[in-house]
């Protein structure tokens, strides 16, 4: 299966076995029985609710400070914007296999398939707008088929293989004097920008082999609900302190200190920080002591990529009834339509923009990225679009305070610093979050997992094993 979303391209890669032995399965049944001593967790996005689930589902003391007003981080579901949900965040289920589905299924919640057929998906080149059959057999748009096993697939696979050292993409064309006329360079950049938060130059050979997604499945799903409604579900009976936001956390040998903005202090056992990766990196959260080099280390390097959604919604379709996505050489990247497959769904566009787009719309601000997506529509569809756009939502995530980014990626170097970056601090402070995954990074599902992880890593301790 082809389709412009990040797994497409790795499913496609012939080297997933790659470093699958770290991969690890969690599922919502398997909740160790054992009583951990009080916890606190930072940050009630999917980590943060998976490790506070599996806490208390394990009669463990377990209390959640969240600096927003809601729940679900980087997962935010817009109800107003359209008659059905629009994602302002996470929008796909990446994967028939993968860990979510255990609670898709206990809270049986409805979902849509998305990207399930070639036939939908274009391609804006040559100034045409050109359906997969077209695009695929065109002489140098034959370098997209890096989503479908090419030589590219080898070549990589290969220089791991041999033990060279890790290289950027860029560096790795380079290198293989791979060379693409600029119009398709910019496509390949942008379906990889989209789906790693990074470009071409960003992202390291290795990087990209070690996020195998290995047994997730090739099957892409949205929740009719919205992706909200399923973390709803899932905090339900939690205890959750809204707008609390943690800006110094303290360990000492009786326990973990956290103070906040408002003055408060917190006291527990052990915490389970899930902040995102762009706030460590930025100290927006105090550790003292400082935290070791090795978790240092690997909080610097690794990357926070970025990532904007424009959403645009307009009197009437303009696009034929089979299109649900297109990917473009201009700077808005790729479209879709996020109500596919719903019975009521609106006119409604969005424009999925990564790494150097998303720092140019970014800097353009909310007007003039909207204006921006409309002259890349009215250029692809020919014809003028302004008068006929009602509404707009536009959502920079790095300029988000509680988030500063989208979803992690490993550049050049960076293998083994996610693994790095989850292990616990003498058995005090506890890791999760995306960029802690070291196969499943930078989804949803991974962030579950990864609260998952901290939480049984708390229960199994000596002290909560023998209570
Ligand atoms: C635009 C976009 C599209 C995406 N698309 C997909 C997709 O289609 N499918 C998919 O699987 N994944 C997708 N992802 C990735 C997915 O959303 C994330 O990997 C996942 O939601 C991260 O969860 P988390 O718990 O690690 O972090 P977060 O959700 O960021 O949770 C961290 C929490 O900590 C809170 N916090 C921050 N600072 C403090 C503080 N000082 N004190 C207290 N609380 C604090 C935040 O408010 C937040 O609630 C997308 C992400 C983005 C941004």
């Amino acid at each position: 299966m082809t389709s412009f979303t990040r797994r497409s391209l790795l499913a496609a890669l012939s080297v997933t076995a790659f470093l699958s032995q770290s991969c690890r399965r969690f599922t919502a049944q398997a909740l160790p029985q054992s009583t951990a001593g009080h916890t606190l967790v930072i940050g009630a996005g999917a980590a943060g609710l998976a490790a506070a689930r599996t806490l208390q589902d394990a009669n463990g003391s377990v209390m959640v400070l969240e600096a927003r007003d809601r729940i679900g981080g980087r997962v935010h579901t817009d109800y107003d914007f359209a008659s059905h949900p629009v994602e302002r965040g996470a929008e796909f289920l990446h994967g028939e296999n993968i860990v979510t589905w255990d609670w898709v299924r206990r809270y049986r919640l409805a979902t849509r398939p998305a990207f399930d057929d070639y036939r939908n998906q274009f391609v804006y080149a040559n100034q045409a707008l050109l359906p997969f059959r077209r695009w695929s057999t065109l002489p140098g748009l034959d370098a997209l088929d890096l989503m479908d096993g090419s030589p590219i697939d080898a070549l990589m696979a290969s220089w791991i293989d041999q033990g060279k050292p890790d290289v950027s993409l860029t560096q790795f064309l380079e290198l293989h004097q791979i060379e693409w006329s600029p119009e398709v360079r910019r496509l390949v950049d942008h379906f990889l920008s989209g789906s790693y938060a990074a470009n071409l130059d960003q992202l390291g050979v290795y990087g990209l082999m070690e996020l195998t997604y290995e047994g997730d499945g090739d099957l892409y799903f949205r929740l009719r609900q919205g992706y909200s409604h399923l973390l709803e579900q899932f905090a339900a009976g939690l205890d959750i302190r809204y707008a609390t936001t943690v800006t110094r956390i303290s360990r000492s040998p009786s326990g973990v200190q956290i103070y906040t903005d408002s003055g408060e202090t917190y006291t527990a056992q052990q915490v389970v920080i899930t902040l995102p990766l762009a706030l460590l990196q930025a100290n927006a959260v105090e550790f003292d002591p400082p935290l070791p080099e090795a978790k240092l280390n690997a909080i610097q390097g690794l990357g926070a990529g970025s990532i904007t959604k424009l959403m645009l919604k307009f009197d009437q379709p303009f696009w034929s009834q089979e299109l649900e996505s297109c990917l473009t050489p201009l700077d808005t990247q790729l479209w879709w339509r996020p109500g596919w497959r719903h019975q009521q769904e609106e006119s409604v566009l969005t424009a999925f923009t990564g790494a150097t787009g998303a720092h140019k719309l970014g800097a353009l601000g909310r007007e003039g990225a909207i204006r921006a997506g409309v002259q890349d529509l009215e250029r692809i569809f020919e014809r003028p679009l302004a008068d006929r756009l009602e509404a707009a939502l536009f959502v920079d995530w790095q300029a988000d305070p509680y988030a500063r980014m989208a979803y992690s990626y490993v550049p050049v170097n960076g293998v083994g610093l996610r693994s790095q970056l989850a292990q616990p601090v003498e058995n005090g402070l506890f890791f999760a979050g995306e960029a802690t995954h070291p196969t499943r990074a930078a989804t949803v599902h991974g962030a579950l997992e990864s609260g998952i992880r901290a939480a049984q890593e708390i229960l199994s301790l000596p002290a909560n094993r023998a209570a």
